[in-house]
């Protein structure tokens, strides 16, 4: 049995965009309803994409808003409480 040392992995959901030029996500917020609900609309929203090999800056203010999350999660259904 393997026992996980892993109590740390962020499963939170984060607010992006793809970017416009190579679709790499663009994660701009961390998404407070924790994967329900509507993603909420930013505003104006300039972003650069973190690709180092991209760097492409668009607006992204029309561009529809995905959730993302850093790490699948290991287990869907795991929640003990
Ligand atoms: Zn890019």
């Amino acid at each position: 049995m393997r026992i996980s040392q892993w109590s740390k992995v962020d499963t939170k959901w984060y607010l992006g965009v793809r970017c416009q030029k190579c679709g790499t996500p663009i994660l701009f917020a961390l998404d407070h309803s924790e994967g329900t609900g509507q993603p909420a609309r930013a505003g104006k929203l300039v972003l650069t994409c973190s690709l180092a090999e991209c760097r492409h800056q668009a607006d992204y203010s029309t561009a529809a808003v995905s959730r993302f999350q850093k790490q699948p999660p290991a287990a869907k259904e795991a929640k003990s409480e």
